[in-house]
């Protein structure tokens, strides 16, 4: 098992670039891998882009314009507005059914003939916002799945899983890399580099969880 290199789920928001940092300390070789599924927010593949090129990590765009034709959503359909905050019932509007199954099957497909073992995603149960495909025991589901599909040992590694956005912060502070998720990364809904249209539900989590780490981690 190869536990020196990892392929790294790489939307180039906060958490994946967050995750990507986390990565580059712990593993010997990195490799990036975004997705071109026809998102409004596209700039984010140039955010993401930018960042690999400017810190020398491999990286690979794949396109998965199935996924727009098949999942009708907010974030890819210029006809649906995204939601401004969840409903009582059911996922929000944002939800793409089948994303995260999607790009971690094709990450594994990629992995394997890269011959790594190690998968990071940036996905989180504490900040979900109701997403299934964020919770851990879709992960680990999905992680037996893999193993089983490919007849490969993968290892998914999740380093935001229990943490809340605060903590994200702070975790990006402690790798020496905030100014970059706070200028570079791309998260808003609206399609907004660094700070954001502040109104997405994206955004608002962004903004709120960068205040609450302001006040409980560097103030003191
Ligand atoms: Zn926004």
């Amino acid at each position: 098992m190869n536990k020196e290199k990892a392929v790294v789920v790489f939307s180039g928001g906060q958490d994946s670039t967050t995750c990507l940092f986390w990565a580059k300390e712990r593993f010997k070789e990195i490799i990036a891998v975004s997705f071109d599924y026809n998102q409004k927010h596209i700039l984010e593949l140039e955010c993401a882009k930018n960042i690999c090129k400017k810190h020398g990590i491999e990286h690979h765009t794949l396109d998965l314009g199935l996924l727009n034709q098949l999942a009708p959503n907010s974030l890819t359909r210029q006809d649906i507005k995204v939601d401004k905050d969840a409903p009582a019932v059911g996922t929000p509007n944002t939800f793409v059914d089948g994303r995260n199954l999607l790009f971690l099957s094709f990450v594994a497909v990629f992995a394997k003939q890269r011959g790594a073992n190690v998968i990071v995603t940036g996905v989180s149960q504490s900040d979900f916002s109701g997403y299934p495909d964020c919770r851990d025991v879709f992960i680990k589901s999905l992680n037996v799945t893999l193993n089983l599909a490919m007849d490969y040992q993968f290892e998914i590694l999740t380093p935001l899983m229990w943490i809340n956005k605060a903590e994200t912060w702070k975790m990006a502070n402690d790798l020496g890399v905030l100014d970059i998720i706070k200028n570079e990364t791309l998260t808003c809904y609206n399609g907004i580099i660094g700070g954001g249209c502040g109104e997405c539900p994206s955004c608002k989590l962004r903004k709120k969880g960068y205040l609450e780490f302001k006040e409980t981690y560097l103030t003191k």
